[in-house]
């Protein structure tokens, strides 16, 4: 199939899914192969929490909240690793990665003034079609007529494994069980929050990555996407 095949017609990919199943790694590599943008929603959501942090912000406040999230503003840029997120103009993809973010951010995002936000500017960037976009209420909430509704997923045992590897690689004094508890943590409160929790959205295909390799789960997704463009 030729490359702009895709880019002649242009859908909404959304995929949802636990922490830690390779949602934003399917995203970038399925943005890449199909020359769409790709949005990581959790992303934004993380450097939401680390401005709260940074500039101790009580999220029990909700006036705090809100006058907070006045003076935040977003942007995602490509760069050679990947699109980076900045947080009022400064690049805070390592920082939203750690620790103290991994154990606040699903609080935040249990707030619904956060939500809204988020969910706006993610359909903004959607308006043109072409893009594919991860997080835990892509296909219920923020494009619930995307083309295609992805719901991945992986044992927890191999999600904590994969988390754990990758935070070690980037130099992080972590250890198994606190990674995996934080892993069943957020799954806990996202699934059970009461503004749009992480469900399956009843279009949604189910994608189970527990014993595929990033190739098979490429190939095996781009082969959803060239049925739903043929159809
Ligand atoms: O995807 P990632 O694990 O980076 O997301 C971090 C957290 O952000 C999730 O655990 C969840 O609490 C929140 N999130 C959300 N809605 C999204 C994306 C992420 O609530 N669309």
């Amino acid at each position: 199939m030729p490359a702009n095949y895709y880019t002649l017609n242009k859908i909404i990919i959304a995929i949802d899914g636990h922490s830690s199943c390779g949602k934003s790694t399917l995203a970038k590599t399925l943005g890449k192969a199909l020359g769409y943008a790709y949005i990581s929603t959790g992303d934004m959501y993380r450097a939401v929490t680390l401005y709260f942090i940074e500039n101790q912000v009580d999220i029990g406040d909700a006036e705090a909240v809100s006058a907070a999230l006045k003076k935040i503003n977003l942007e995602f840029k490509l760069r050679p690793e990947g699109n980076c997120i900045f947080l009022n103009g400064r690049n805070v993809d390592k920082e939203i990665r750690t620790m103290a973010v991994n154990e606040l951010v699903s609080p935040v995002a249990t707030i619904s003034a956060v939500r809204r936000a988020m969910v706006s500017q993610q359909q903004a960037m959607g308006e043109a079609k072409g893009i594919v976009m991860d997080g835990r209420d892509i296909g219920t909430v923020v494009f619930p007529n995307a083309e295609l509704i992805i719901f991945l997923t992986a044992e927890v045992e191999e999600r904590a494994r994969r988390r754990y590897i990758e935070l070690i690689e980037k130099g992080m004094d972590v250890n198994f069980e606190t990674v995996k508890h934080n892993l069943e943590e957020r799954d806990c409160i996202d699934s059970s929050r009461k503004d749009s929790p992480l469900v399956k959205a009843e279009r949604a295909v189910v994608v189970d990555n527990t014993h595929l390799n990033h190739e098979q789960q490429l190939e095996f997704v781009l082969g959803m996407v060239k049925k739903k463009l043929e159809n």
